[in-house]
């Protein structure tokens, strides 16, 4: 049996600088605790969440273009010739690792003015083919990571209004209604539950799994180069104009 995830008592603003050892000893302490599988501990920064829009279609769309999302493993593209997760470039698909800074931040974000907190969708994933570090949100006091096949394992909803059953079916996971961290604790502890042996059985179960590269990038008038930013960039650029 698991315990239930608590509040941090020592919540991060905006401005705390990142302490990688202190965020992944606080991490692995805080996945002990609540019962978590070696597997999730031997491998934190290989899942993780991250937010979404809803586009006309009823499906997942990044925050930032006109793009969705029609298949439950999202791939990354990248313009500079690499393949996603790249060190010579910032181009993937974004995420959160710690349940904690990911429902903290968006709490943050909810607070702030032009951030319809009803309109997102959360969900939890796994990359599938390995991860490099986001510098750009360092001022968040976190360090999200970027892969270049994400693939969806749980999904929360803001506010009502959208097609459960249509989100359900195209990512092929479990649905919670309402985004919070008891949600978020309950998607991955019941993923864990029945988690795979080792790593390499996660992706191999998931090898097959439809792959979706984003649909309609040219009905946006913003750059390709958007596709990129993470949710949390995009929060940033958020609290930036809030300040102003
Ligand atoms: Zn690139």
């Amino acid at each position: 049996m698991s315990t239930k995830p608590r509040r941090r008592k020592n919540r991060p603003t905006i401005h705390d600088e990142v302490d990688d050892q202190r965020l992944h000893a606080e991490c692995l302490a805080r996945l002990d605790e609540l019962g978590f599988s070696q597997l999730r501990r031997d491998h934190v920064y290989d899942f993780g969440w991250r937010y979404w829009k809803v586009g006309p279609n009823g499906l997942l769309a990044s925050p930032l273009v006109a793009s969705e999302y029609d298949a439950p493993v999202i791939v990354a593209s990248c313009h500079h010739g690499h393949t996603p997760p790249s060190p010579e470039c910032s181009c993937g698909i974004f995420y959160v690792h710690d349940m904690f800074h990911f429902t903290d931040t968006l709490d943050f974000l909810s607070g702030q003015p032009r951030f319809d907190a009803s309109g997102i969708v959360a969900t939890w994933g796994v990359a599938l083919n390995g991860h490099e570090v986001d510098r750009s949100a360092e001022r968040w006091g976190i360090r999200p990571r970027r892969t270049g096949r994400y693939r969806i394992l749980g999904i929360m909803t803001g506010g009502p209004g959208f097609d459960l059953r249509k989100l359900r079916e195209t990512y092929s996971c479990p649905l919670v209604e309402g985004i919070n961290l008891k949600h978020a604790w309950a998607i991955e502890s019941l993923w864990d539950e029945t988690a795979p042996e080792s790593f390499a059985d996660v992706v191999k179960g998931h090898q097959s799994d439809r792959e979706s590269y984003g649909t309609a990038p040219e009905l946006s008038g913003l750059k390709q180069r958007h596709a990129r930013e993470s949710a949390t960039e995009a929060a940033a650029r958020l609290e930036s104009k809030a300040r102003r």
